[in-house]
């Protein structure tokens, strides 16, 4: 069963069917990329309730579309990698969009591999709730809170921000190992703006904070407009 959830984090149906209920996109077997120093299986989560200017994934975020990999293959892997895999990340989309997750968290550390979370900290109450199962963190920051919206594009001014920096906290305070990232967005973000947020994460006592380069490949035709258009004026 494929769960609908909503962005509130109050409104959304419990599944009945454990990790089964997870919306999965897409599923990578290996990867050396996903958790540093850890080979591991990703597991891409259906679904996200933001709309990033960069987002690479379009067809990932409609929490309406199904899953197309059903949990079992990530069983069954698992089954047959004992020993070659260190664990698995749970990336996306938003996994914490999905209640289905701490069962398949659960699943993944019953089964004796680690458990790694790719994260935007869109529901820090979902995310609060996984975290005791939860061996590595890889948390996007995206901006400073003023400018949140202009890359979420969602909510009021300040509401993903809210949940992003909240969700910061509640990672740092549970003591789990994160990496903080951030994609500097060209089209919003200024050096001093990510000097300004370097700033903010360091004095949280954010330790390990690494900016990505924006990609085109895969964003939306706007996105890739705007892009071209900023580095003509260059
Ligand atoms: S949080 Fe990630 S998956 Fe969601 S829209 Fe932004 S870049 Fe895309």
């Amino acid at each position: 069963m494929t769960v609908a959830v909503a962005p509130s984090e109050g409104a959304v149906r419990t599944p009945s069917d454990g990790a089964d209920g997870l919306a999965i996109a897409g599923l990578t077997r290996m990867s050396t990329c996903d958790w540093p120093d850890h080979l591991v299986a990703t597991v891409f989560a259906q679904g996200c309730p933001w709309r990033c200017t960069y987002c690479h994934n379009q067809a990932i975020i409609d929490p309406r579309t199904p899953g197309v990999v059903p949990w079992s293959q990530v069983r069954e892997l698992l089954a047959a990698r004992h020993g070659l895999l260190d664990g698995v990340v749970f990336s996306g989309g938003e996994p914490t969009r999905q209640l289905a997750l701490l069962d398949a968290v659960q699943e993944v550390r019953a089964a004796g591999f680690g458990v790694g979370l790719h994260t935007g900290g869109a529901y820090p109450r979902r995310l609060a709730r996984v975290l005791p199962w939860v061996d590595w963190v890889g948390l996007d920051i995206k901006a400073p809170a003023r400018l949140y919206r202009a890359i979420t594009q969602v909510g009021g001014p300040t509401t993903s921000a809210e949940a992003a920096f909240e969700s910061l906290r509640l990672v740092l305070a549970s003591g789990v190992d994160v990496q903080v990232r951030t994609t500097v967005d060209p089209t919003v973000l200024t050096e001093a703006d990510v000097a300004e947020l370097s700033a903010v994460l360091a004095d949280l006592g954010v330790r390990d904070h690494v900016l990505q380069e924006v990609r085109t490949q895969g964003t939306s035709p706007q996105y890739q407009a705007a892009m071209v258009a900023r580095g003509a004026r260059a």
